[in-house]
C-alpha cells in the first residue's frame, strides 16, 4: 500500500464580490493515509488557475497563473502510520481572475494539497480537487442583490426619456424588468420598434507575455433582450408568453404604437437575460495578469417615424452594464432539518440562474418588484399585481 491524499470538505464554490476588500475564507481539510510511519517536511494547500486562451491567428496557449494564496498546514514532522486529518484555511481575495469559458479559451481554479516529502523516495504527493469562483457583482450590503439601472435624458424629437433595468440579481440566465418611459413626446410619432440588446467585449492577452505574442480586442455579436415591433401583440395590457408588455397609447397598423404631440408612452417587460450558453458574466478587475476578460454594453434603440417627414430614424442609447455570474446565487441557509441534507450542494449547479424557469426566479423575488403604476407619469395597469397571478 502507498501513501494517499485527499482534501475533504471544502466548499467547491467561492463568490467573488469585487470591490470587497476582506476577503472570501475558504476552508476544509487534508486526509494523509500512511501504511507505515513516515518522516514529511510539511504539508501545504495551495489555490492554481489554470488557463488556455486561443487568441484568433495565434497557437492554443495553456498555463498556470500563480496566485499567492497557500497555507503551510503543517511543518516538518515524523508521523505515524493511518489516517492523520490536518485542517486549512485560504483568503481568496475578491479580485482574483474569475473561472471563465468561452469561445476563447477558459480559466479554471484548483485546489492543490502537497506533502513535501509523503511520496515514495521522499518525492512529494500531491493531491487536487476543482474548484469554482463566481463573480457577483451586487452590492453585498444591498439585501437581496437588488439592483437598478437608469439613462436619463432628453432627445429632440422624442422628449425626455426614462429607462429602466431592475432586476433582484442582474445575472446571466436572471430575470430583469425593463421600463421605457417617454413622458411628453414633442411632436406625433409612429414607433416602429424597442430593442433592448447586450454586447459583449473579450479582451484577451497572455498572463505570460513573449516577443510574439498579441493581445487582441473582440466585440461579439450583439444579443437582443427585448424586441417589440409591429408584429408584437396589440391588445392592452397583455400577458406574452415570456414577458408582458403594458402600453397606455393606441398601436397603429404596421406600428408598434402611434403616440400624439403631448402624450406619453411606457412599456414595460420582464424578461429573461441569455444564459451562459450565450453571455458570460462580467470579469471585471481582476489582480494581475488576466487571459480573459469580458465587459458588457446594453443598447436601447427606438426606431420611430415622424409622419409628416416619412423616414424611418433611430435613437440609440448605450451605457455599460454588469452581469453575475449565473451561479452565484447564495445556497440556502444551514437548517438542522434532515430533509435539508438532501439538498447539499452537488456543485455549482446547484442554484444555477441558467436551470430554473422563469417563474422559480421571480417566485423568489416577488417581494421586491417594482410597481409601476405609483411612480410613472401615464396610467399604467398595476404590473405588481398582474405579475403574480
Ligand atoms: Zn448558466
Ligand atoms: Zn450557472
Amino acid at each position: 500500500m502507498l501513501p494517499s491524499l485527499r482534501i475533504v470538505d471544502y466548499q467547491e464554490l467561492v463568490v467573488l464580490r469585487p470591490p470587497c476588500a476582506s476577503p472570501a475564507l475558504l476552508y476544509g481539510a487534508v486526509v494523509l493515509s500512511l501504511p507505515r510511519p513516515k518522516t514529511i517536511r510539511g504539508i501545504v494547500v495551495r489555490h492554481v488557475i489554470r488557463y488556455e486562451l486561443t487568441i484568433p491567428g495565434h497557437k492554443v496557449e495553456r498555463g498556470i497563473i500563480r496566485t499567492e494564496e497557500e497555507t503551510r498546514v503543517s511543518g516538518p514532522c515524523t508521523l505515524a502510520a493511518g489516517e492523520h486529518l490536518f485542517e486549512w484555511s485560504l483568503k481568496i481575495p475578491h479580485d482574483t481572475t474569475p473561472g471563465e469559458c468561452c469561445l476563447y479559451g477558459w480559466i479554471r481554479h484548483w485546489l492543490e494539497a502537497v506533502v513535501e516529502g509523503g511520496g515514495i523516495l521522499g518525492r512529494d504527493l500531491v493531491h487536487e480537487k476543482r474548484m469554482w469562483a463566481e463573480i457577483n457583482v451586487a452590492p453585498e450590503d444591498d439585501a437581496p442583490n437588488y439592483q437598478q439601472q437608469q439613462m436619463l435624458g432628453l432627445l429632440d424629437e422624442l422628449g425626455p426619456y426614462n429607462i429602466t433595468l431592475e432586476s433582484s440579481c442582474l445575472k446571466v440566465g436572471g430575470v430583469l424588468d425593463f421600463s421605457i418611459n417617454l413622458p411628453s413626446i414633442p411632436q406625433t410619432v409612429a414607433i416602429r420598434s424597442i430593442t433592448l440588446s447586450v454586447t459583449e467585449t473579450f479582451e484577451l492577452s497572455s498572463p505570460h507575455p513573449t516577443s510574439t505574442s498579441k493581445s487582441l480586442r473582440l466585440v461579439g455579436p450583439k444579443q437582443r433582450i427585448v424586441h417589440l415591433d409591429g408584429s408584437s401583440p396589440r391588445s392592452t395590457p397583455t400577458r406574452w408568453a415570456h414577458g408582458m408588455a403594458i402600453t397606455t397609447s393606441e398601436p397603429a397598423d404596421g406600428e408598434f404604437a402611434l403616440v400624439e404631440k403631448g402624450e406619453g408612452f411606457e412599456v414595460l417587460y420582464q424578461a429573461r437575460i441569455p444564459g451562459c450558453d450565450a453571455l458570460h458574466p462580467s470579469t471585471g478587475t481582476a489582480r494581475g495578469p488576466t487571459p480573459i476578460s469580458v465587459t458588457h454594453e446594453m443598447c436601447v434603440e427606438v426606431r420611430y417615424v415622424l409622419p409628416e417627414r416619412g423616414k424611418v430614424r433611430n435613437a440609440k442609447l448605450c451605457q455599460a452594464i454588469r452581469f453575475s455570474s449565473c451561479c452565484c446565487t447564495p445556497l440556502p441557509p444551514y437548517s438542522p432539518e434532515p430533509a435539508a441534507v438532501d439538498r447539499l450542494p452537488l456543485g455549482p449547479r446547484y442554484n444555477c440562474a441558467c436551470l430554473l424557469d422563469i417563474q422559480s426566479l421571480v417566485g423568489d423575488t416577488k417581494d421586491h418588484l417594482p410597481s409601476y403604476s405609483s411612480s410613472s407619469m401615464t396610467p399604467v395597469p398595476d404590473f405588481h399585481a398582474k405579475l403574480l397571478r
